[in-house]
């Protein structure tokens, strides 16, 4: 194990010390593709994140502020709801006690039930109307008959709504009490006391019950901006009005304390709270919402930001996977065109097409330094091997063998730099005289020198090789009595083989040197 991860470890720090590795290192795309677009990530993501904070923020101010509306909304409907009555029921007190009508209190007074009945047939979430007065008698429409013998006993003096009403002559009372006669478990009783504005005598108090039901539907069939409990309470923290829910005694007391001072809506115990008071009779309009629900739905709101993200992200990890393929093509091309010089220069890639084409010269240069002598100029022995194989299978290809005479005593005489000198003007003198015929000078080695004919008749061939050894043997040089003169040996080719063309022609030269040098046998 420990060996394996040295091993690792070993091949990493000699990869990083590797030249070729840096150079192919520096070379790859990947890296910076993969850079740049991971910052892209990173800066998308990084933006998603802020703009869903700043949203969720946003999202909960927003239903905050549509929850403060609904409140808003229910408080003033409940009032106008309430108060619709309370004038009713105060028109009702002002007509009675302009009249008389509750100065003599009896069970069979026809007229006034009617009159009672009338209106009662107007409000139609009325339970029932009820007057009583200081004496413990009292009228109650509708007419409970044998119901209200049966409860003869109840005494309307013990009531909440009425004892409120005597103590407090100003306002009407809203009081939530139990109907003895209806069997209902609670109404919701609106009192006013009787003033008769001649001599300011009471006539008693006069009751008007609501059915609480009709008030819990109200408050069930509303439409809260989301899930929530929304009930109504009093400023002492008692509950007035609650379509069944469930409410804890210290949560009542801290909605209490908030809304005594009106200090807004407000967070406690896990749950937000909206709430608006209903003007006159002192109660709360309150919403209660769980802070799960609430959370819930502003993350739903905000996860759509996170859609797009995603989406977003995507689409970026295509774009960088299609970069990358697209750019590792384009490589795949370069490093083809530089390797087989093929690739077409494109207005894009002029830069890339002159690189890949001086990378062709510098082959060409190279191919032509392999193939070429460096001190005459002429092909070395290497392309003489080449040539001779494809000019032999050829018709009217000649080839000559030529050697300089007495070459060693130029070196001897006048030094290796005469006699280097001596050779490179023997094949300058060589290469002028071709004209326009196809003739290749060769070094074949020391100071032989081979020349090959291509379509040049012997004649030409020869007249060419004795100008040529002529021009050289009249040169006159700086260094006194420097003479120089070559002979050579020329016959056809295409007859036998390589090697049997070139020992001809080496046998004719070896007999021009037997026979004098300076001079061309042909054979
Ligand atoms: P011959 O007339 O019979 O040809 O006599 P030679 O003196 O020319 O004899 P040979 O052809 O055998 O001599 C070749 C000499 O050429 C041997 C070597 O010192 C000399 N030589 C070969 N290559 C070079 C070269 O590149 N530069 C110089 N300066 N001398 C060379
Ligand atoms: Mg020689
Ligand atoms: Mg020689």
């Amino acid at each position: 194990m420990f060996c394996a991860f040295f091993l690792f470890l070993s091949l990493i720090v000699y990869s990083l010390y590797d030249p070729e590795y840096t150079v192919i290192k520096s070379l790859n795309f990947r890296r910076p593709l993969n850079i740049c677009f991971s910052a892209m990530a990173f800066t998308l993501i990084l933006v998603c994140l802020m703009i869903t904070l700043a949203q969720w923020t946003d999202i909960k101010d927003s239903y905050k502020r549509l929850n403060n509306y609904y409140v808003n909304n229910m408080a003033s409907f409940f009032d106008k709801y309430l108060s619709g009555y309370e004038d009713i029921l105060r028109e009702m007190a002002r007509v009675a006690a302009d009249q008389h009508k509750f100065s003599h209190i009896e069970e069979t007074d026809l007229p006034l039930r009617n009159w009672l009945i009338e209106r009662l047939r107007i409000m139609p979430d009325a339970v029932s109307i009820i007057h009583a007065d200081d004496d413990g008698h009292f009228i109650r429409l509708p007419y409970t008959g044998a119901l209200s013998k049966k409860n003869i006993n109840w005494d309307p003096r013990q009531a909440a709504w009425f004892t409120i009403a005597v103590e407090d002559t100003e306002v009407a009372h809203y009081t939530i009490n139990t109907d003895p006669f209806t069997g209902k478990e609670q109404v919701l009783t609106i009192s006013l006391p009787i003033i008769n504005g001649e001599d300011g005598s009471n006539d008693g108090v006069l009751a008007l019950n609501l059915d609480v039901e009709k008030s819990e539907e109200i408050l069930i069939n509303s439409l809260p901006p989301m899930k929530s409990k929304t009930f109504l309470m009093s400023r002492r923290g008692k509950v007035i009005i609650n379509p069944g829910h469930a409410i804890e005694p210290d949560t009542l007391k801290a909605i209490a304390d908030h809304a005594r001072e009106y200090r807004g809506d407000f967070y406690f115990n896990r749950h937000y709270y909206f709430y608006r008071a209903i003007s006159p009779q002192g109660w709360f309009v309150v919403q209660q919402v769980a802070e799960h629900e609430m959370n819930q739905l502003v993350l739903h709101e905000s996860i759509k930001v996170t859609y797009g993200m995603a989406f977003a992200l995507v689409v970026l990890l295509f774009c960088w996977w299609a970069s990358r393929a697209a750019l590792n093509t384009i490589y795949m091309r370069i490093a083809n065109g530089i390797r087989n010089g093929a690739i077409k220069p494109t207005a894009v890639e002029e830069l890339l097409f002159d690189e890949i084409h001086s990378a062709r010269l510098r082959q060409e240069q190279i191919e032509h330094d392999a193939l070429t002598d460096g001190l005459t100029g002429l092909g070395n022995r290497r392309a003489f091997d080449h040539d001779i194989e494809e000019y032999n299978g050829q018709n009217n290809t000649h080839i000559a063998m030529i050697d300089i005479d007495n070459f060693k005593t130029v070196n001897d005489t006048w030094g290796h730099m005469t006699g280097d000198m001596v050779l490179k003007t023997t094949a300058e003198i060589g290469l002028r005289l071709r004209g326009l015929e196809t003739i290749t000078l060769y070094r074949y080695g020391g100071e032989e020198i081979a020349v090959l004919f291509k379509d040049v008749s012997i004649e030409k061939a020869q007249s060419y090789l004795e100008k040529w050894r002529i021009t050289l043997n009249t040169r006159s040089f700086r260094e006194k009595d420097l003479r120089v003169s070559f002979s050579a040996g020329l016959c056809k080719m295409g007859d036998s083989s390589v090697s049997e063309v070139i020992a001809q022609a080496d046998k004719l030269l070896y007999q021009a040197k037997k026979t004098g040098k300076n001079k061309v046998l042909t054979g």
